[in-house]
């Protein structure tokens, strides 16, 4: 780093190996990445505090509520986070018993609920329209088909195409 006159920019960090910046999920984990293989390593972040995007607060008295992304099935199969063992560090994942509904309206207390178990899911759908269920577990053994060559496709680093074509 230089200033304008090409003399070397005091930054008062001393020398390190890496500076990252930003110390949100991408920077922290590739911050931890370089220090787990022995670097030296600063992070810098202009918020006073760390997450960037995946943060929270009390914003009502004795609720911890998401200020930005709220849902991360994404980054609980993640290759990244997982060689990270973040459960080690304090991480605990949160699981609703029902993944996601979609109700018509305020007054329906009868939506269509997905739960984690595909047969829960099939259950419910078949009591609304028969043969939904069985269709529910068909698109359900064909995601568990083509899940890992996916999920490899789309969370492995590029070429996104390597871990379809294994
Ligand atoms: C409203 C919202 C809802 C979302 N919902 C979901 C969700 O439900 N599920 C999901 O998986 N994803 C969700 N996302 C996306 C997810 O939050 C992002 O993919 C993720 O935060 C990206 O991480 P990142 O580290 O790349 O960037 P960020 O999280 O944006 O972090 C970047 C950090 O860099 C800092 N920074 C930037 N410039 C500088 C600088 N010059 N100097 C110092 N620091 C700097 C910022 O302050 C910030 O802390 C949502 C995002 C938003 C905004």
């Amino acid at each position: 780093m230089s200033s304008e006159n090409g003399a070397p920019r005091h930054t008062g960090l001393g020398t390190v190996d890496a500076v990252v910046v930003g110390a949100g999920p991408n920077g922290l984990t590739a911050a931890a990445v370089l220090a787990d293989a022995g670097w030296d390593v600063v992070v810098l972040e202009e918020q006073p505090v760390p997450g960037g995007a995946v943060r929270s607060a009390e914003l009502h008295p004795g609720f911890t509520a998401d200020l930005f992304s709220a849902f991360h099935p994404l980054a609980a199969a993640s290759p990244a986070f997982r060689s990270l063992d973040l459960g080690s560090h304090g991480l605990r994942w949160s699981r609703s018993a029902a993944a996601f509904g979609h109700p018509s309206g305020p007054d329906d207390d009868d939506a269509v609920v997905v739960r984690p178990d595909p047969d829960d899911t099939a259950a419910d759908l078949e009591r609304r329209c028969a043969g939904d269920g069985k269709t529910w577990l068909a698109l359900v053994e064909q995601w568990t088909r083509i899940r890992e060559p996916f999920m490899q496709a789309l969370l492995r680093p590029f070429p996104p195409v390597r871990g379809a074509g294994s």
